[in-house]
């Protein structure tokens, strides 16, 4: 068998996962240059920045959800693939072993999380044969925040704000337009979409996603989706929605749409959203060692180009003075005096929890003292020992949890619940990405808290806000689901939510709204 072909396997995912590919890095680079750097949007796009060049310097996960893992591996005739397979699956629990992947596969009868991100299902590898020497493995990492914002459309259909889309150019154009503004900032935009126009239900998908492997940069050889893929990006880019939907230059970096033929009673135009912790690579292996050859998407033999010159970076958060200081626990005349667009950095005692926390707490009382306190929607990547990034978990012991990877996770999943727990336990900030609905912000209002929105996918850059896990509960339902009780420093955030009743995000979803109308045609 091919002696390299596992530590091959190994190095992609660890590279997939740590270090953005070019276009990808050259997308965001623009987007940074095209805001100012006070503004809300400027503000996120250099925490972005920052956070892709942490990742690569210190072979950190871009983001702590380090999704799906899906591949697509093109043989020459008569290589083994069942042998393959088993290679590829032993990799990514070892890339899971060794952090650079997050605990991800769960038992969806039992909540149970498998632990190395093997399971039914997981990871995803898809096989072909074909006529080339070499064996090609491309991967990409999409994490669940932008695979929740996927959308299918069967057509004709009625879309808000634009009317009837039909069975025509016109009619995809509407939809693809359409799930930009319903993503909004919850699949960490700017973000990229790849679409498929027809196929089935089934292959729709499939074929949206396969899109993703196109680079940003390349022209559809089809001149009619060409034409398509550059109207959607100056229209969508229009709207607004910005950088984590907080308004702003740039709301998509990428649009490649494919088709396949479909059958006479079905159109269903199929969109995949990725977000711009757009972690796809690939290699080339050599059929007889499985040694990498060469690499898809980047060029081996060039440096990295950093985003941001070295000493911003050691700066860390750019501040404008402007910034409200937040020492928890927290009172509510302090969250009283915050309103929406105010930028917080807090300090002292935090306690992550997502689905599995919420849900526990409805029924549970908490593990933790949460009055006052500040409540983190996260699932970050853990491991025992030193080593930490940016000298977090420095001189820990060998039993000590320190963090890895810790960005906010999306927050609307925990609507149902969150205004309970609040009022029940005292809670006085929530902090998420993507924003609530009308339920969080009534409870708001009611309670005295407020939604801080964290940059999403921003997982290095908050590491090194944490300065110590001092706990953990609630083990049981598996690390990135489990309550991490963290002491953090200067952790930025922004107020979209306060506790008078304004949200940016309806006030953005509503603009976009207006402007997503006036891109109707006659
Ligand atoms: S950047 Fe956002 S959407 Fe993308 S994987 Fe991370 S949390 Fe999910």
């Amino acid at each position: 068998m091919l002696p390299n072909f596992f530590a091959s396997v190994v190095e992609l995912i660890a590279e997939t996962s740590t270090n953005l590919p070019p276009d990808v890095r050259v997308a965001m680079a623009s987007a940074l240059a095209a805001e100012e750097p006070a503004t809300r949007a400027g503000q996120a796009l250099s925490i972005i920045a920052q956070n892709i060049d942490q990742a690569e310097s210190c072979d950190g996960p871009i983001c702590q959800d380090t999704g799906m893992p899906t591949f697509e591996v093109n043989v020459p005739v008569g290589a083994n693939q069942i042998w393959m397979r088993r290679q590829i699956r032993e990799a990514v629990a070892e890339a899971t072993r060794q952090g650079k992947l997050r605990p991800n596969s769960v038992d969806s009868i039992t909540g149970e999380n498998s632990g190395n991100n093997l399971g039914p299902g997981t990871p995803i590898v898809h096989f072909d044969q074909w006529d080339e020497p070499h064996i090609e493995i491309k991967l990409i990492l999409k994490g669940g925040g932008c695979e929740n914002t996927n959308a299918q459309y069967a057509l004709p259909a009625e879309l808000d704000h634009l009317g009837r889309a039909d069975r025509t150019l016109e009619g995809v154009r509407k939809c693809i337009l359409h799930a930009v503004w319903k993503a909004q900032g919850k699949g960490c935009s700017p973000g990229a979409v790849g679409v498929c126009v027809g196929g089935d239900r089934t292959s729709g998908y499939l074929h949206a996603k396969a899109q993703l492997f196109r680079t940003l940069d390349d022209v559809n050889p089809d001149g009619r989706l060409a034409t398509l893929e550059a109207e959607i990006m100056d229209e969508a880019n229009r709207l607004a929605i910005g950088p984590m939907g907080f308004s702003g230059k740039t709301s998509l970096i990428g649009c490649k749409i494919g088709a396949l033929n479909r059958l006479p009673a079905s159109f269903f135009v199929s969109i995949a959203y990725d977000c711009w912790a757009f972690r796809r690579l690939g290699v080339h292996l050599d059929a007889a060692t499985g040694s990498i050859a060469s690499w898809l998407y980047r060029d081996a033999g060039k440096p990295v180009v950093p985003m941001l010159a070295p000493d911003v970076v050691a700066a860390g958060f750019p501040r404008t003075g402007r910034e409200v200081m937040l020492q928890a626990p927290i009172t509510e005349g302090q969250v009283r005096a915050l309103k929406v667009g105010d930028v917080v950095l807090i300090s002292g005692r935090m306690f992550t929890g997502r689905d599995a926390v919420h849900t526990h707490l409805m029924k549970h009382e908490p593990p933790v003292d949460l009055n006052g306190g500040v409540l983190y929607h996260c699932g970050p990547v853990v491991a025992k020992g030193a080593g930490g990034p940016g000298g977090q978990g420095a001189g820990a012991a060998e039993d000590e949890w320190r963090i890895l990877a810790a960005g906010p996770t999306t927050s609307i999943r925990e609507e149902p619940y969150q205004a309970d727990i609040i009022k029940r336990y005292g809670i006085r900030v929530v902090i998420g990405k993507g924003g609530m609905g009308p339920r969080t912000l009534a409870g708001l209002k009611d309670s005295g808290a407020v939604y801080l929105n964290a940059i999403g996918g921003a997982a290095q850059f908050y590491a090194r806000c944490i300065e110590r896990v001092t706990g953990v509960s609630l083990m049981e339902f598996g690390t990135p689901e489990a309550m991490w009780h963290l002491d953090v420093k200067d952790f930025p955030a922004i107020v979209t939510m306060d506790s008078h009743g304004n949200s940016l995000h309806r006030d953005v979803e509503q603009a976009s709204g207006t402007v997503l109308a006036s891109l109707t045609r006659t």
